[in-house]
């Protein structure tokens, strides 16, 4: 059974007389475990597909399962929970609060749990092990402005862990990082893959990015150009 399934997914935008097809009848299945690059040139439906995935946007037809639920037309509550309680998002620009430290921003998603209080303990103990998860252990206490730009981003895929998602969605996560720190992050990538089967999709449009991924998905002009399994992956040390 796939996590994610979707089917003849269209996404339209309507500009005045102009339709824009963003996602033209796309299907696509991921299954437990798959760390899945999607790759293509700017324009070609890159990022629609993951504000669909991610619950941020609604399709034009077709439908989204997750997990077996079709997700692709709840209501704004349901929306909410679907995306609090099943995906961790993880962004370019790394969206840490700037005057807090690591261990309180990575505490964040439960301190706004929809399904009840967590208590302060566990909050904490939680956030521990997801930053030594991301190897991020003794820099608890530092504020994103003592940390480098992988280890900050390294930190927002600690906070993303945090209730446990079905998936993990990146968009263009290595952006703003120089090719060192890229590896570092790519690195957590494979390792949370590998060591506890995380199902990843990583939006990127770097062909070495997408090099990480355990298959490889490229898109043009909002279709599925190609869907490969990346045999020889390449490997963050
Ligand atoms: P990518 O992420 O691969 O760069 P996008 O999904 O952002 O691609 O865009 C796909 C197409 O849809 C592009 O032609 C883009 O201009 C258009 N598009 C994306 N979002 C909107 C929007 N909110 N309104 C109108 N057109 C949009
Ligand atoms: P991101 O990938 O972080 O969403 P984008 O630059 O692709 O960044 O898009 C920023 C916002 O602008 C998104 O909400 C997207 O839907 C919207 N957008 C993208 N392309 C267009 C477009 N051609 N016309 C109107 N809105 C667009």
């Amino acid at each position: 059974e796939p996590v994610i399934s979707i089917r003849n997914l269209t996404k339209t935008y309507q500009m005045g007389d102009i339709s824009v097809h963003a996602l033209r009848s796309i299907s696509l299945d991921i299954h437990e475990g798959e760390f899945v690059s999607v790759i293509g040139p700017s324009g070609s439906g890159k990022s629609t597909l993951m504000h669909i995935l991610g619950c941020l946007d609604q399709p034009t037809s077709g439908q989204y399962f997750l997990n077996n639920k079709d997700v692709s037309h709840l209501s704004d509550d349901e929306v909410s929970r679907v995306r609090n309680q099943q995906i961790g998002f993880v962004f370019q620009g790394f969206n840490l609060l700037t005057r807090t430290s690591a261990l309180e921003n990575v505490e964040l998603p439960l301190l706004y749990n929809p399904d009840g209080a967590v208590s302060a303990a566990e909050r904490k103990s939680r956030a521990m092990a997801a930053l030594a998860a991301v190897g991020l252990k003794g820099r608890e206490h530092h504020h994103p402005n003592q940390l480098s730009g992988g280890q900050q981003q390294r930190v927002a895929i600690a906070r993303a862990l945090l209730n446990n998602p079905t998936m993990l969605l990146a968009d263009e996560p290595t952006g703003n990082l120089d090719s060192r720190t890229s590896v570092e992050v790519m690195n957590i990538f494979q390792k949370l893959k590998d060591e506890r089967g995380i199902t990843i999709v990583l939006i990127t449009h770097e062909h070495d990015v997408a090099a990480y991924g355990s298959r490889i998905v490229s898109f043009k002009d909002g279709q599925i150009l190609s869907d490969v399994a990346n045999e020889s992956r390449r490997i963050a040390l």
